[in-house]
C-alpha cells in the first residue's frame, strides 16, 4: 500500500505522514525533511540548500531526485508515504519512471484540502522539532521541546513571506496534480481543514476499504 499526501503548505501532511507510519508502519519520505537535513551539512550542498529553503522557493528537480532515489533505494520492500514529492507535472513523471524502475504503483493520493487564512494561521503559530521533524502548534503546545527530547524552533521558511512564496509555488505548479492523479482514479479528496484526528479517521476509512488494493 504506496500512498502520497498532496497538500498546500501546512495542511498537516506531515502530522498525517506520522499517523500513518504509526498505524500502518509504511515508511514515510519527507523531501521537505530530506533537503533541511541535508541543509545542515557545511558542505557546498548544505549552503546553497539553506539559502534557498529559507525563501521558500523549490530547490533544482535533480538535486532532490536524487535525495529521493538514494532514500528508496534503502526502502527494501517496504510499503512508503511520499510526503512533498512530487510538486509538479515534471516531478510526476519523473516518479512514475522511478516507480516503473523499481516495480512498484502508487495506490492512494489524499489531497488535503485546507483554505489559504486556515494556512496562514497554522504558519504563524507551528514549531517544528529540530530533531525529528514532528510539527507543534503553539495554540496547544506551550513547551518547548519535543516528545523525543529535541528542540522546539521556528522553521527559517515558516514566516508570512515565504509562505505566500511556497503558497503561489503550490497554486502554480502542484494543484495541477489534483487532476493528474484523478484522472487515474486513486485520488481522494479530504477536508483537512478540522482536527488531525478527524483528519485521520476519514483517511483511515478509505484505506480500509481496500478500494484500491
Ligand atoms: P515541505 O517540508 O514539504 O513544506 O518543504 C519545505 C521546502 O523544501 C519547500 O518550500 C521547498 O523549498 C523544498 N522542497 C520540498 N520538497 C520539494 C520538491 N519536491 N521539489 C522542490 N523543492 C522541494
Amino acid at each position: 500500500m504506496n500512498i502520497l499526501l498532496l497538500a498546500p503548505p501546512a495542511a498537516g501532511k506531515g502530522t498525517q505522514a506520522d499517523l500513518l507510519q504509526k498505524k500502518y508502519g509504511v515508511v514515510a519520505i519527507s523531501t521537505g525533511q530530506l533537503l533541511r537535513e541535508a541543509a545542515k551539512k557545511n558542505d557546498m550542498l548544505g549552503l546553497k540548500l539553506k539559502e534557498v529553503l529559507k525563501t521558500g522557493q523549490l530547490v533544482e528537480d535533480g538535486i532532490v531526485l536524487e535525495l529521493l532515489q538514494n532514500r528508496f533505494s534503502e526502502l527494501q520492500g517496504s510499503s512508503f508515504l511520499l510526503d512533498g514529492f512530487p510538486r509538479n507535472i515534471r516531478q510526476a513523471e519523473l516518479l512514475d519512471k522511478l516507480l516503473v524502475n523499481t516495480n512498484q504503483k502508487l495506490d492512494y493520493v489524499f489531497f488535503l484540502d485546507v483554505p489559504k487564512e486556515e494556512l496562514e494561521a497554522r504558519i504563524i503559530s507551528r514549531r517544528t522539532c529540530e530533531d525529528c521533524g514532528k510539527v507543534y502548534s503553539v495554540s496547544t503546545h506551550s513547551l518547548d521541546t519535543c516528545s523525543c527530547g529535541g528542540k522546539l524552533i521556528i522553521r527559517s521558511d515558516d514566516n508570512l513571506e515565504a509562505f505566500q512564496k511556497r503558497y503561489d509555488e503550490y497554486v502554480m505548479f502542484t494543484e495541477s496534480l489534483v487532476p493528474y492523479y484523478e484522472e487515474r482514479g486513486i485520488l481522494y479528496r479530504i477536508n483537512a481543514n478540522r482536527p488531525s484526528e478527524e483528519v485521520f479517521s476519514d483517511i483511515e476509512k478509505i484505506l480500509e476499504s481496500g478500494i484500491n488494493d
